[in-house]
């Protein structure tokens, strides 16, 4: 190879490199941090680039008129580029109903499958749009009216400017993906339905990291095809998409350095390598290979090392450190109405009735399929009241609170919050208005640190929303600064400071636990709802907890509390409310429902 040749050879390089990084990043942006899957990835690339062709191109009769397409407007330089993103997230819109349908990601996943999949048949199969499966050539290249495209200083200046452009989308997924904005994101990626619970907007968030990966990968399809001045829709087949997944899956999911890494040694280091690999069998062999290279490597991964060669980072606080020894939880003093309740129980039910309702369930009911799980149940939870719900497995206790939460909705009935009624109101929404639950099964979010998870909780953090991430870590410093330390008194006082860098998904099941309970409480409730949340807590703390609720509740907050200890219920709570079998059994305190037999029955044949 020539001085000049290998000057080609790696300018070219630069080029690929520069635009495989950009579209790695806006994958890794929605699926490694954000857990968004979209599997039509690669019509984003695609849209961006016959947009930024058409923009350059003159009039599609100019050439002899033996290509059709749109527009033909002759743009200059940056505009096609910058149309190209603008495109790619205009074309996100539509798809972004695609993901606000469900809360589960995977109906999207297909959905967006499914139409990369259309999209190529019709881009193929229909010419006066796009010029059919003959694709377009002759496009303009950038500038070529002032320098000669062919040339080496062209070649550098190129590459230069993706590389540039590579950088610059680096900067903006990391300032996003830093922010509380992304901790946001990467609680949802862990725990969709949790995350929900706590009150962040799930569809927003995905319509906005797929408009943003929209918008990046249209800019890495302007910027390749300015570059090979073609543009084939045989190129842009739904597996594409396949090839950009494997890069971010190998190189890291969730570490924007894991995707710049995944994008050399994928798409870029397979293209180069089968440059250097003398050619053997029939035509396409090598082809069909590296297919089958690229989907061992994909499995190998997910098998053998699903976080990747650079997995994502932990973030760990500078504040916590961690040589601070681990606290143990400060004592608390019994409260007065745990030390009045004994023997003085008739009193205290009468005070049960005073106090007002705060949340109220009115005749609901829930079925899945033909199993009436809760049918009929009325409950009225009492500011400054922790009410015990107990019953045996199967009782509807879980489906009650879900319901309440607006975690499942009612199949009939209404909730009340506040004289409100929130029945149509999402989880979300619920819990911004300070509705909270926490659930029986582990729920922590598993890639996120112990305090990142209580931060999570924060309602209305200043750096929360897209555009207060943009705006940078000035804006949300100090917020910031004042969350981290309310979590630190958090953990000193449940004991689990030494863990605050920790990963949640790697702490016992009764840690993890206490992570759930201090995240709903960093939620700032005025009403919680607990299902089984002493599960596996050691007794000593189980208590201690018990107090600072019964503390809460003194201090105005409304607690329900779902336990299987009896003794749980006879210590704090009051009223009871026993279920079973889908319906409330009887209601009130634990010793008046003693004297009830059915309720003994039902509890111990349970
Ligand atoms: P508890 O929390 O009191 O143990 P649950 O509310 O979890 O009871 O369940 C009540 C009933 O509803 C059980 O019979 C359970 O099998 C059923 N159930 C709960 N969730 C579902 C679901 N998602 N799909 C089908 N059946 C469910
Ligand atoms: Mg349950």
């Amino acid at each position: 190879m020539s001085g000049s040749g290998l000057e080609f050879y790696l300018t070219t390089l630069l080029v690929y490199g520069g635009i495989d990084v950009i579209a790695c990043l806006g994958l890794n942006q929605q699926f490694g941090v954000a857990g968004v899957t979209n599997f039509g990835y690669i019509i984003f690339q695609a849209a961006g680039a016959y947009t930024a062709a058409v923009l350059s191109l003159p009039k599609d009769s100019a050439n002899g008129g033996f290509q059709s397409y749109i527009a033909g407007l002759s743009l200059p330089f940056p505009v096609p580029w910058i149309a190209g993103a603008v495109v790619g997230a205009v074309l996100a819109v539509p798809f972004t109903f695609l993901v606000g349908k469900r809360l589960r990601g995977d109906f999207a996943a297909i959905g967006l499958l499914v139409a990369a999949v259309m999209a190529n048949l019709l881009v193929t199969n229909y010419r006066p749009f796009l010029n059919g499966d003959a694709g377009l050539a002759l496009i303009p290249a950038p500038l070529n009216s002032t320098m000669d495209s062919q040339s080496l200083g062209y070649q550098w200046g190129y590459s230069g400017v993706a590389v540039i452009l590579a950088a610059a989308t680096y900067w903006f997924c990391r300032r996003l993906t830093e922010s509380p904005y992304g901790r946001t994101l990467r609680a949802m990626r862990d725990n969709d339905v949790v995350a929900d619970s706590l009150g962040k907007n799930l569809r927003l968030l995905r319509a906005e990291m797929l408009v943003i990966g929209g918008a990046i990968a249209g800019l890495s399809g302007a910027v390749l095809v300015g570059f090979i001045t073609l543009w084939a829709p045989s190129a842009w087949g739904y597996a594409e998409t396949i090839v950009l997944f494997a890069a971010v899956i190998i190189g890291g999911a969730g570490n924007h350095l894991g995707a710049i890494l995944g994008a050399v040694l994928v798409p870029l280091g397979f293209e180069e390598a089968t440059r250097f690999i003398p050619s053997f069998g029939p035509p396409g062999l090598i082809p069909a290979l590296q297919w089958v290279a690229i989907g061992i490597l994909i499995v190998a991964f997910l098998w053998f090392r699903p976080e990747g060669i650079i997995p994502e980072r932990r973030r760990t606080s500078r504040e916590v450190g961690d040589a601070q020894p681990p606290e143990t939880p400060r004592p608390h003093q019994p409260s007065p109405r745990a030390a009045s309740r004994a023997g003085n129980e008739p009193e205290e039910a009468r005070s049960a009735a005073a106090d007002p309702v705060v949340l109220e369930a009115r005749v609901i009911s829930r079925s899945f399929g033909g199993v009436h799980a809760v049918a009929d149940v009325s409950i009225a939870l009492r500011r400054g009241h922790l009410t015990g719900l107990i019953g045996p497995n199967g009782a509807g206790k879980s489906t009650t609170l879900a319901m309440l939460a607006g975690t499942l909705p009612v199949s009939s009935g209404s909730i009340w919050l506040e004289g409100r009624d929130i029945t149509s109101l999402p989880a979300y929404r619920r819990a911004r208005l300070g509705l909270i639950r926490t659930f029986q099964l582990a729920s922590e979010f598993k890639r996120l640190t112990v305090l990142e998870n209580l931060l999570s909780a924060v309602p209305a953090q200043a750096g929360e929303q897209l555009g207060g991430a943009l705006l940078g870590r000035r804006h949300w410093a100090a917020d910031e600064a004042k969350n981290v330390a309310e979590a630190r008194e958090m953990l000193d006082r449940f004991g689990l400071s030494a863990q605050a860098n920790a990963y949640a998904g790697d702490l016992s099941g009764g840690q993890r636990r206490l992570v759930e309970i201090m995240r709903a409480l960093m939620a700032r409730p005025s009403v919680l709802l607990l299902d089984e949340p002493m599960a596996g807590v050691h007794p000593k703390l189980a208590n201690e907890i018990g107090e600072h609720l019964l503390h809460l509740c003194e201090e105005g907050m409304t607690i329900a509390v779902v336990e299987h200890e009896l003794a749980y219920m006879d210590q704090f709570c009051d009223p009871v409310v026993v279920m079973a079998e889908g319906r409330v059994l009887a209601e009130g305190t634990m010793s008046e429902l003693r004297r009830r037999t059915e309720v003994v029955e039902a509890y111990l044949v349970g």
